[in-house]
Order: structure tokens, then sequence, then C-alpha cells
């Protein structure tokens, strides 16, 4: 029998022989920098004109590998083929697609520590970090594999007496899976295998960042089977792979994590009817957040300050849930700056690869110059308490920056600038500091330090975010355990790793037989 589902658990990197597996992953990965990945269109690879050069944002020149970049003709190529794909891969049972999910799990744990030790190098991600991405993946694989086998039950309908009634999930047809850089393997296995599993076939275009942690994925999948045009692989730039997936008639549905600007441009091109185009697209989004912690007065201090800080600044707050505004109860918030400035300062910044730094680089140039233009102006808008420059200029390292006394209206109060920022916010009452918070055109996580009863209480009616917490950090949700996603602006409220997510890549048949 199958067992429940239970969460991968992380690698306890302080055991030297968990260490030395690292140590000897990260070495062989680096010797693969001349591979050159090919691109994927019904199971044949191809090899293209151009390739992207993966570097490591650690040591800007290093080289990580190559992957062939595809162009518009090839999204055309890899849509047609997934059409064709889809008539026997919508026709299997759920139970047999989900065995291939089980089979990527499996083979996934074996490359565990190659496949964390790629995104250290290629993402910039702690050991911590990129070993929490390898293990949300294989839960993502075995958890969707266990949801599309209970789609794929009887369901549950009312009976009545002169008919036999049944009600099936079944496919949408080709999908367009366009996925981010910052959870390069965790987010991407997700929304491809859960695609999948549930019948549909897919494109794939990872992010421009990832490419090569992306072709490893794919490397997985053919090792487990999947057939040939299941899973299309093209990577290439939005401008030209990512907009022909979009805008094509044969796109079924649209899954995406990523920015805002690119969300709606998205959107809004998918609820376009294209010519010979027969349904309305689907799309489901996963974006942005500008989230905050909110401390009362009766807080545990020093757990709050340590949650802060670690929401804040793990993965150079990269995450879409991270902590970028701590609003503090004026009674609490002098002590808190302390805090928060004494844990911060702790922090070492450095490669990636090191298994001592806490904070690694942002993504790339782009990235980096943004967080600074945000500091930048943060300087007019608060009062700098550390960090605001660049670290060390062999990688894009910015220094974990604290500005204090921000309005809640300040630039740094209300854009996501997704780098290593907090932005600390005086609040007069608890009410107010949760209109604060929900003062944001975002509503993704949100987290509330207290141990005033009421307080939660009126928080887990009135915070508006589609993951609250309590006295916990604001990132890091579970598979299973913390179903993800958001209100507003953060998407579609698509909730990752939860019970509801298959159906969005359902339509449900009733077929009702009169006896
Ligand atoms: N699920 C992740 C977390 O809870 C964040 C995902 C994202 O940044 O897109 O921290």
């Amino acid at each position: 029998m199958l067992p429940e589902f239970r969460n991968e658990p992380f690698s306890r990197f302080s055991n030297p022989e968990v260490r030395a597996q690292m140590l000897a992953a990260l070495e062989a990965v680096k010797h693969e920098h001349d591979v050159v990945y090919p691109l994927y269109i019904d199971g044949e690879a191809i090899t293209t004109a151009n390739v992207i050069e993966s570097l490591n944002p650690s040591r800007k020149e290093q080289v990580i590998g190559r992957v062939h970049e595809g162009t518009a003709e090839h999204a055309e190529r890899a849509i047609a083929g997934a059409a064709r794909a889809f008539t026997s891969w919508s026709k299997k049972s759920f139970e047999e697609r989900a065995r291939y999910l089980f089979k990527a799990a499996a083979i996934m744990r074996r490359r565990k520590f190659e496949l964390s030790a790629t995104m250290v190098l290629e993402a910039g991600k702690t050991w911590a970090e990129a070993d929490a991405d390898t293990a949300e993946a294989i839960d993502f694989l075995e958890f969707y594999a266990r949801e599309a086998m209970r789609l794929g039950a009887p369901q549950p309908l009312t009976r009545i007496r002169e008919e036999d009634n049944e009600l099936y999930y079944i496919p949408l047809g080709v999908g367009a899976i366009i996925t981010p850089w910052n959870f390069p393997l965790a987010i991407l296995t997700g929304m491809t295998t859960s695609a999948i599993v549930a019948g549909n076939t897919v494109v794939l275009k990872p992010a421009m960042q990832t490419p090569v942690i992306a072709a490893k994925f794919m490397e997985v999948m053919k090792e487990a089977g999947v057939p040939a045009g299941v899973i299309q692989f093209v990577p290439g730039a939005g401008e030209t792979v990512g907009e022909t997936l979009v805008d094509h008639p044969q796109t079924r549905f649209i899954s995406f994590t990523g920015s805002r600007r690119v969300g709606c441009r998205i959107y809004e091109r998918a609820a376009k009817v294209q010519p010979g185009q027969i349904w309305l697209k689907r799309v489901i989004a996963e974006m942005g957040g500008k989230d905050a912690i909110v401390v009362d007065e009766h807080a545990d201090l020093d757990d709050a300050a340590r949650q802060i800080v670690a929401s804040a600044f793990n993965f150079a707050g990269q995450k879409c849930s991270a902590c970028s505004r701590a609003i503090l109860h004026e009674a609490i918030y002098d002590e808190m700056v302390d805090r928060l400035l004494a844990i911060t300062k702790d922090l070492r910044i450095g490669d990636a690869e090191s298994p001592d730094s806490h904070v690694g680089p942002v993504i790339d140039e782009g990235a980096f110059q943004k967080v600074l233009s945000y500091i930048e102006i943060g300087q007019g808008e608060g009062t700098l308490l550390c960090g605001g420059k660049q670290a060390s200029p062999d990688g894009y390292f910015i220094e974990p920056t604290i500005f204090g006394d921000v309005r809640p209206t300040a630039r740094i109060a209300q854009e996501e600038i997704f780098g290593p920022v907090l932005a600390l916010i005086k609040a007069r009452t608890f009410e107010e500091a949760i209109d604060i918070a929900n003062d944001t055109d975002y509503g993704l996580t949100g987290s509330v330090f207290s141990r005033d009863r009421d307080h939660l209480e009126y928080a887990r009616v009135n915070f508006q975010v589609g993951n609250l917490y309590f006295n916990r950090k604001s990132t890091g949700a579970l598979v299973g355990v913390h179903p993800f996603g958001g209100f507003n602006m953060s998407g579609t409220d698509s909730k990752a790793g939860g019970r509801d997510y298959l159906l969005q890549f359902t339509q449900a048949k009733a077929v009702s037989e009169r006896l």
C-alpha cells in the first residue's frame, strides 16, 4: 500500500558524512561547465544556433554550463508535438501517470546532492536553501502523484434511483509552463508535474538565469520514462519563446510564476481569443509579494527578531514570501531595532558555495542594479540603519539592509524589491499595524508575533494574505502543510502544494446513464 505523504527531510550538514557528500557534489558539478544541454522536442535532443551561458552569481566569471536557446519556431513545433502527444497521454489512468512521478522522486533522491550543488552554483543558494529546494521538488512529486490518484478515484455524487451518474476529471490540453529562477527546481517541478499528472502535455520554458538545473530536471523525467512529447523543453527568452507559447491558439492553459509585470502581461495576452482558438485560456499565476511581519507589544522579541531576519535575508530576500516590511508596535520599536541590528550584523555574506555563508548574492546584474536603486530611494524615505552597500565585488553581493522610520506609503514600503532590503514601520496600535500590513497591492504571506490571543484572532480574520503565520517566519511553506499562494496582485491564489491545486489543470465531465 502507498504510504501516507510525508515531507522529505532536510539534510544535516553538521554530519561530516553528509557534508563530505555535498562538497564532493559541488566539485563534480563545477567540472560540468563544458556540458551543453539541448532542447527536447518530441523526445529528440535539439541543438540550436545560440546558447545560453549560465553564470554563477557568486563568481560572475564562472560558467556553470550552457543550454541551447530556443526560438519562436521551436516553441511552435513544441506545441504541435505536445498536442499530438496529448492524444495518448490524456487517455492514461491517473494511477499510471502518477507512477512516473514516484519514479522521478526516487531519482531525485538519488541525485539530491548533485541537484542541490547545481543550485548553489547556478542560483547562488546557500547549502541549506538549495537542499530545501530539492526537498520541496521531491515533495511536489510525491504529493501531486497522490493527489492525482485521489482525482482518478470514483467521485462522490448524490444517487438517484433511475440513473447511474459518474463524474470524471479530465485534462485540458497543451499547457505553457513558465517557471522562475528563485526556486529553479522546486517550483519548476511542481508546476510541470502537476500539469502532466493530470493528463496534460506541456511546453516548459524555464527562467533564463537557471537553465542548467532545468535541463537536469529533464534528465530526471527522461530517466523516469515520461513518454516523448509530454514535456517539451524549450529554454529561451520571454519575448520570443514565452510570448509564442502564451499567444498560440492551441495553448489551453498557462501556468506562470514570476514577476507581477510579466504575470499581468501574460494574463492580458491570454485573454485574447486567437483565430482558430476554441476555448478561453486558463491562467494560473503566482506573482510577487510585499510581505509584512507584525510584532505587538506582548511578543517574544528575541524570537520575533530572529524570524524577521531569516524571512528578510535568507536567499538574499529573493522569495515572494520574504519579509520586506516589519511593522512594529511603538512600545517595542526601539528594542526591536537593537535586536534586529545585532542579529543582522552577525550574518556572513559570501560565496554560496561556502558552508559558512548565511547570505549569498542576488541573481544577476539586473537584480543587483535594481536593488541598489531601491536602496538609493530608501535613503530619501527612511533612516539607513545597516547595510546599503555592495559587499564583495566578485559576485552580486549586497549587504543586508534595514531602513528605520519608513512611512507605510513610501516606495520601499509599497514596491517589491526582491532583495535583502527591510523597511521598519512604526504602529501606534495593533489594529493600525494590521491596516498598514494590508495597505498594499499584494497579499501573499504575513506573520504576526504576539502572545495575546485576541490579537491573533483579530489577525486571523483581518490580515488579508493567502498564507498567514503566527509566531513563525513568513517563508518556508511546506508542501501539503502550508498550501501556498496569495491574494490580489500576488496572483490567482492557486494553492501550490494543496489539495485544490490539481483541479486547475482539469475539467470535470459528468456522465449520466438512464437505467
Ligand atoms: N514557497 C516559498 C516560501 O514559502 C516561496 C515561493 C516563491 O518565492 O515563489 O518561502
